[in-house]
């Protein structure tokens, strides 16, 4: 079955098979945190929904190169910089450390690049862009010396929201200091320096100023993905005006379509209202860490539900996610018992077979809702059996597999406690945060202590020389398996 994804753009459910750059990989953008106060975990949602994607289409077979940029430079930042008295660099610092941390915490994949809006290169970029879009009459200098779009130029304006531009014209919301527009809909993509804004700021060939928020994505995207990508996601407040603004400029500067895909997920409620920072109903990861719960469970909270609905935030919610993986964890544990018999029970019926279903419900546009009844319907079926004394070993290792794909998707198993001490880390049973060891190294250690458990020796050698090759040594002892970086790497 082929993989289908809701494009917001078209409104259909499409075929997902093209693929704009010929790179061999799916190239994704996804829109990323603004740096001025810890993420809520409404945007951790988001985040986790791009996750899935991403792991979903490599299960699939598919390799991915995912963007997320920083924005570091903003209203939002500007002004808490300047009511903290530190310069901007200073103020975003510690937000975008704790935002790393939350990623982690969260077992989200790391992007393959985290480009920041304050790079020189991408300010480069970005009024290299703006210049092209003058040259092509796309854009204006107002006499408040900031640039603008020009939205009736771009009759493709509006086309993502569905959105009429005779609506924009006649809300009549207007700043005063946005009547140097020429249209209401027009937006800033180079925005004047203005006594605010301190000491922020780069030269322009328009004056001192700093990029617009929607222009920043635009440049950082196409200067890592090129001029056309596979796949943008966010969640659906960016998609007016911050997506429609990013296919104007996009779209204008190159002459190409941008965007093959928009995906767009819903929002993280509370009490039925979707949670921000402005309307103060918002929980950062450290809120719900702080009751107890583990990255992992608030991970399933915020993943069990399809993307495009809408999900109520509620503590019931978080002590079901905790159920709910306490019965995974509790399956595996009576698998890996009877995988690891030395005597089969040759001849039992094998009462359940692994089926395709769980993927097939992704492949439907990230169903997940589907592949989780699936799944829990898979553990009742083999609890059953095993409690008949009825599951051999080799179907018990077969269900294994089967959860290893199912985990590769979903990245909810137990993880390993790490004891970090002197360089030298030690897996154990457990949820905790991975610092200071490389991701990619994390996750091999611990699919050795998976292999181990299951009596996989085979596996469990090959590794250990995987970590051998990757500057790792790996010791077994009483507290758990070890592992060291060789010194003089
Ligand atoms: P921001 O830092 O506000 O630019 O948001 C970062 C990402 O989180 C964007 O993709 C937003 O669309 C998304 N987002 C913000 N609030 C929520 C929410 N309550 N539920 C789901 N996604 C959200
Ligand atoms: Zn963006």
């Amino acid at each position: 079955m082929p993989i289908r994804l809701f494009n917001t753009y078209s409104r259909e459910l499409e075929e997902f098979r093209f693929f704009f750059n010929y790179r061999g990989k799916i190239e994704i953008y996804t829109c990323g945190p603004t740096v001025y106060s810890r993420a809520h975990i409404g945007n951790f949602r988001a985040y986790i929904f791009e996750d899935l994607l991403q792991r979903h289409l490599e299960l699939r077979g598919y390799k991915v190169h995912r963007v997320m940029n920083i924005t570091d430079v903003d209203d939002k930042t500007i002004r808490g910089a300047r009511e903290a008295k530190i310069p901007l660099q200073e103020f975003t610092a510690p937000f975008k450390q704790a935002f790393f941390q939350d990623i982690e915490r969260l077992r989200i994949k790391r992007a393959d690049d985290f480009p920041a809006a304050t790079d020189q290169i991408y300010i480069d970029k970005m009024i290299a862009m703006i210049s092209t879009l003058i040259a092509r009459d796309l854009a204006y200098q107002a006499e408040d010396k900031s640039v603008y779009f020009r939205i009736n130029r771009f009759p493709d304006y509006g086309k993502l929201a569905h959105f009429d531009l005779t609506q924009l014209q006649s809300t009549g919301r207007v700043k005063h200091d946005e009547y140097d527009k020429e249209h209401i809909g027009d937006f800033a993509l180079w925005k004047a320096w203005d006594e605010e804004d301190g000491d922020v700021g780069w030269e322009s060939p328009w004056g001192r100023g700093r990029p617009g928020w929607h222009i920043e994505c635009s440049a950082m995207a196409t200067a890592l993905l090129g001029d056309q990508i596979d796949v943008h996601c966010g969640g659906v407040d960016n998609i007016f005006p911050h997506h429609e603004a990013e296919i104007a400029q996009s779209e204008g500067c190159t002459g190409k379509k941008f965007v093959r895909c928009w995906l767009h997920c819903a929002h993280l409620l509370v009490d039925g209202q979707k949670m921000s920072k402005s309307l103060g109903n918002f929980y950062t990861l450290a809120d719900v860490l702080e009751k107890g719960y583990t990255g992992r469970e608030i991970r399933y909270a915020l993943m069990r539900v399809h993307y495009r609905a809408p999900l109520n935030f509620t503590w019931d919610g978080m002590e079901e996610a905790r159920q709910s993986l306490g019965r995974i964890d509790d399956w595996l544990t009576r698998l890996r018992e009877i995988a690891g018999n030395k005597i089969d029970m040759v001849g039992t019926a094998q009462r359940a077979d692994p089926t395709n279903n769980f993927e097939e419900a992704l492949d439907n546009d990230l169903n997940i809702s589907a592949a989780l009844s699936f799944l829990f319907e898979s553990i009742r079926e083999t609890n059953r059996a095993l409690d008949r004394n009825e599951l051999d070993a080799g179907s018990a290792k077969a269900w294994l597999n089967w959860w290893g794909r199912v985990n590769s998707a979903l990245r909810l198993e137990q993880h390993f406690v790490l004891h970090a001490s002197s360089g030298t880390f030690t897996f154990k049973g457990g949820d905790v945060q991975m610092t200071q060891l490389p991701a990619e190294i994390a996750e091999l250690a611990e699919a050795r202590v998976q292999a181990r458990l299951a009596k996989d020796w085979r596996k469990s050698d090959e590794l250990r020389n995987e970590l051998n090759a990757r500057g790792w040594e790996t010791r077994d002892t009483k507290d758990g398996q070890k592992i060291t970086r060789r010194s003089g790497i």
